[in-house]
């Protein structure tokens, strides 16, 4: 069952002197349920603007994007605040937690932002957590906690609502290599145990040898589709050898 599917998908960016800017062309996709895909591409290839749209953050110039069935873009404001708080979850770069929350208030907020009964909040927080291995640190404030352990925290919040997809933005961009390996384990561990759908933009090739399946864009367009075999190092030179091939800059 396909859980994302995206069709002729297009992006021109238009800024005020009349200059337009096409960052994305005729982009197609599809993601079946419990896949965990990854996008790759040199800097300024369109990742960005492509998770932007599927995230309903913004609109497609043209194309058609639908998720578990609805098309966000004919949604009213009111329908898709809602759609994207019930079916999709995001994991970003800098985290995205809130300061004055504590590791639990943060991962909760989605369920309280529903109005979800508290007995049943709780019995799920402390589900994810455990699978987490954040119990520890659910009363820590987000400043008293690694950046590794808030990557798990921002992974916990965007599960909790068991989602239709999460989608990820340079999640690792933002951590040294061990707490890297760190939330890449446990998003996989998400994957593998919650079945949970994950699109995950990223230029980093060790995060992304954790994915099933990378999808490489360059210059706004589709360039090449590379599928994990049974061993990750394989994968991950395989990953070295597209990237190379696509040239351009990866900061
Ligand atoms: P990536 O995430 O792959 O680095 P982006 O999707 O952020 O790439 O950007 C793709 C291209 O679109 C870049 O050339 C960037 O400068 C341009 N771009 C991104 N956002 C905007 C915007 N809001 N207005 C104009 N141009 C943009
Ligand atoms: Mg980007």
């Amino acid at each position: 069952m396909s859980i994302l599917q995206a069709q002729g998908l297009s992006k021109v960016y238009s800024s005020k002197g009349n200059v337009s800017y096409k960052a994305l062309e005729d982009i197609d996709l599809t993601i079946e349920a419990g896949e965990f895909v990854g996008v790759m591409g040199p800097s300024g290839s369109g990742k960005t603007t492509l998770l932007n749209l599927l995230s309903t953050i913004d609109r497609p110039t043209s194309g058609v994007i639908e998720i578990n069935g609805v098309e966000p873009t004919r949604l009213d404001a009111n329908k898709l605040a809602m759609f994207r708080r019930r079916e999709l979850g995001f994991v970003f770069q800098d985290f995205n937690l809130l300061d004055t929350l504590s590791i639990k208030e943060n991962i909760i907020l989605p369920l309280v932002l529903d109005g979800m009964a508290p007995k049943q909040i709780e019995q799920k927080a402390a589900a994810i957590a455990d699978v987490l291995h954040i119990t520890g640190i659910m009363d820590k404030r987000t400043y008293e906690v690694s950046g590794g352990q808030k990557q798990r925290a921002a992974i916990a919040r965007a599960l909790i609502h068991q989602p239709s997809i999460v989608l990820a933005d340079e999640l690792t961009g933002n951590l040294d290599s061990k707490s890297a390996k760190d939330a890449m384990d446990a998003l996989k561990d998400m994957n593998e145990r919650l079945r949970a759908t994950i699109l995950m933009v990223t230029h980093d090739p060790f995060s992304a040898s954790y994915c099933e399946r990378i999808l490489f864009i360059k210059d706004g367009k589709f360039f090449s589709e590379l599928r994990r075999g049974s061993n990750r190092q394989a994968f991950f030179q395989q990953i070295l050898d597209s990237l190379s091939l696509l040239g351009g800059s990866f900061e």
